[in-house]
């Protein structure tokens, strides 16, 4: 018998390729597990780190045992920033990335102020904007809302 938890607990292991603090599973990414089969739906379908997740699952399963049990990549229905558990926003903010909200402002994550203005529609990435606090001045990228 296979343990999906024991699956999940493999996942949990799996970090992000952009953003190494956070599990595919604290971005809500992996989306279902069963014995069989580990559906993940990517979180950006423009994101170049897709297939890079895709085969970091594969290769975690793999060296884990599971190399019976499937990878799928379902688009529909896409990923959401809702996703992400709410350690996940933990992490990513405290990684200095600023947690996605429907908020029209950013928390900037090196101070805390939320005086802070949108200086590029792409990040590093581009699952990310670029944003600036007007306090500290210190640039953040912050997760896009879908
Ligand atoms: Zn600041």
């Amino acid at each position: 018998m296979i343990d999906t938890d024991a699956i999940w607990h493999v996942l949990e292991g799996v970090a992000d390729p952009e953003i190494p603090v956070v599990s595919v599973v604290d971005l809500g990414i992996v989306r279902a597990v069963t014995p069989a089969l580990v559906t993940i739906t990517p979180t950006y379908t423009g994101c170049p780190a897709t297939q890079v997740i895709e085969r970091e699952i594969r290769d975690a399963l793999d060296a884990a045992g599971y190399r019976d049990v499937a990878v799928e990549t379902v688009l529909s229905p896409p990923w959401t920033t809702d996703w992400i558990s709410e350690s996940g926003k933990a992490k990513l903010h405290a990684y200095g990335i600023a947690p996605p909200s429907d908020a029209r402002t950013a928390t900037c994550p090196q101070c805390g102020s939320t005086q802070t203005e949108e200086i590029s529609r792409f990040g590093s990435t581009p699952c990310k904007a670029q944003w600036r606090c007007r306090d500290c001045l210190e640039p953040f990228d912050r997760f896009k809302c879908h």
